[in-house]
C-alpha cells in the first residue's frame, strides 16, 4: 500500500472538529468577521489581492535588507514564461501595487482597504509561527496625517477587544524618517563592530546591510551584546518632524483612550516603514507574543514604481489572535443548531426528505439522515444534533401526504402537510 501523504509541516487544516485547538473554523471564522465588522464599520472596503505576484512586487514590498528577502524566506516559483513568482508573505506590496495600477490616487483620499487570507513564509515552524499563516490587514493610503495613523491603531485595538481580549499590549515608536534612520544606522555600526565576532551570523550580515536589525534578532547571544553595549534606541535620533509626527499620534491615541506604552526600541522587520511603528502583544502567548504590527510606509508606492503615496496599516495575525483567545478561554460562539432534522424510515424517503430540505433551505436550517432508520435511531440522531424538531417519512406519512413533526424541545408531535413544515419551523 502506498505510503499515506500527508501535509507540509508547518500548514494547517483548519475545520470544525480539528484536534490542533484553537485551530478550528469557527474560531477563524469568529477571528474574521468580527475584524471585517470593526473595519466594515469604518467605512474601509474590502480587497482581494492575488496571493502570487511578480517576485519584484514582493521584494521591493519586503524591502531587500529585510529576514524576508535576505534569509529567502519568500516561496518563489517560475512562471511557464520565465518570470520569477512569488507568493505573497505579507499583502500591504500587493495593497499598493493595486492602488497605483487602477489609478486610486484620484479617488478621494485616504483610501481604506482591508483584506483577509493566507501569507506564505518559509520559516522553521514552531507554536505561533507557520509556512502559510492568516492575516487581516488594513491599509489607509493617500494620507501623511498623524490621525489616520492614530485611527488605524484605534480600530486595531477595537477588534481585539471586540474578539474578547484583555491582555493587550500595545507598544508605539517611531522608526524615524530615513534620514534619521542612516544617522541611526551609522551610530549602531560604529557601536557594534568592536562585537562582529561575537555576533551571530545574520546579525554580522545585518551590521552592514541593516544594523537595527540586529536589535530585534532572535539569538540570544545577540540580545546579550545588544543589553550589553547599552544601545541608545532610535526615537532618541529622530528629526524634529518625524518627532513632531510621532507626538501628535500619541496625544491623538490618548485623547482616543486607547491605552499604549512608548516602546523606543520598536524596530520592524520591513524596510519601507518610516515614523510610526506599533505591535500590539499579549502577555500569555509566550515568546512568539506579538498578535499583529503596524506601521507607516510613506516611501513603497515609489519603489513599486508609482507616485509618492503615503501610507499607513496594520496586519494582525489570525493564528496568533486564536493563540490568544484560547489563553483567555474567551467563549467562541457556536454554531447554530438545525432547525429540523428529517429522518427517512424507508428507501423511498429519501428523495422526499431531500426535497423537502431544499424546500426549506436556506430560511431554516435542515439536515438529514442519508440512509433510512427506525424512528428510535433517527430520534437519537436528532438529539444528538441538538435539532430543535425531528420530522419523520415513512409509508404510513406518504400515503396521509404528511410527515410526523416532533417538537424535541416539548417533545409534543403533530402530523403536518410538508407545505405547512416552514409555519411549524418558524
Ligand atoms: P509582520 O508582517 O511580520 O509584521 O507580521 C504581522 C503579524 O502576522 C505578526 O504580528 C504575527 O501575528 C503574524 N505572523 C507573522 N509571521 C507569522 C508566521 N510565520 N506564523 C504565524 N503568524 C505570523
Amino acid at each position: 500500500m502506498a505510503l499515506m501523504l500527508t501535509s507540509v509541516p508547518g500548514t494547517n487544516d483548519i475545520f470544525a472538529q480539528s484536534k490542533e485547538y484553537p485551530f478550528r473554523e469557527p474560531v477563524f471564522r469568529y477571528i474574521i468577521q468580527t475584524a471585517e465588522r470593526v473595519l466594515r464599520s469604518s467605512g474601509a472596503q474590502m480587497i482581494y489581492t492575488p496571493i502570487f505576484e511578480y517576485a519584484e512586487v514582493l521584494q521591493k514590498g519586503v524591502g531587500v535588507t529585510s529576514d524576508i528577502v535576505v534569509k529567502k524566506e519568500m516561496y518563489t516559483l517560475e512562471d511557464r514564461g520565465g518570470r520569477v513568482l512569488g507568493l505573497r508573505p505579507e499583502p500591504t506590496a500587493s495593497i499598493v501595487r493595486a492602488y497605483n495600477q487602477h489609478g486610486m490616487k484620484v479617488w478621494p483620499q485616504p483610501v481604506r482597504l482591508f483584506t483577509w487570507g493566507p501569507m506564505f513564509r518559509a520559516e522553521r515552524h514552531q507554536r505561533g509561527r507557520y509556512k502559510q499563516f492568516h492575516q487581516v490587514d488594513y491599509e489607509a493610503l493617500g494620507s501623511a496625517d498623524p490621525l489616520v495613523d492614530a485611527e488605524a491603531i484605534a480600530l486595531m485595538v477595537q477588534i481585539y477587544r471586540e474578539l474578547g481580549l484583555k491582555g493587550l499590549e500595545v507598544k508605539l515608536g517611531s522608526v524615524g524618517d530615513p534620514e534619521d534612520r542612516v544617522r541611526y544606522n551609522d551610530y549602531l555600526r560604529g557601536l557594534f563592530r568592536p562585537y562582529a565576532q561575537a555576533l551571530s551570523e545574520d546579525s554580522r550580515v545585518r551590521l552592514e546591510s541593516n544594523p537595527m536589525r540586529i536589535l530585534d534578532s532572535k539569538s540570544e547571544a545577540d540580545q546579550r551584546i545588544v543589553a550589553e553595549v547599552g544601545v541608545k534606541p532610535m526615537l532618541e535620533f529622530l528629526g524634529p518632524e518625524a518627532r513632531a509626527f510621532h507626538e501628535r499620534v500619541a496625544g491623538y491615541l490618548e485623547k482616543l483612550g486607547v491605552s499604549f506604552s512608548i516602546d523606543p526600541s520598536i524596530v520592524r522587520g520591513l524596510d519601507y516603514y518610516v515614523r510610526t511603528a506599533w505591535e500590539i502583544h499579549h502577555s500569555r502567548i509566550g515568546a512568539k507574543s506579538a498578535l499583529g504590527g503596524g506601521g507607516r510606509y510613506d516611501g513603497l508606492s515609489e519603489m513599486l514604481g508609482g507616485p509618492r503615496v503615503p501610507g499607513v496599516g496594520f496586519g494582525i495575525g489570525v493564528e496568533r489572535a486564536a493563540l490568544a483567545l484560547e489563553e483567555e478561554r474567551v467563549q467562541i460562539p457556536a454554531d447554530p443548531a438545525p432547525d429540523l432534522y428529517l429522518v427517512p424510515l424507508d428507501e423511498a424517503a429519501l428523495l422526499e426528505a431531500l426535497q423537502i430540505a431544499q424546500g426549506l433551505r436556506p430560511r431554516f436550517r435542515v439536515e438529514m439522515a442519508y440512509a433510512p432508520k427506525n424512528p428510535r435511531k433517527g430520534l437519537e440522531e436528532a438529539l444528538k444534533k441538538a435539532a430543535r424538531f425531528a420530522a419523520f417519512l415513512g409509508e404510513g406519512e406518504r400515503q396521509r401526504g404528511v410527515v410526523t413533526l416532533k417538537n424535541l424541545h416539548s417533545g409534543t408531535q403533530v402530523e403536518v402537510s410538508p407545505a405547512e413544515l416552514a409555519g411549524h419551523l418558524a
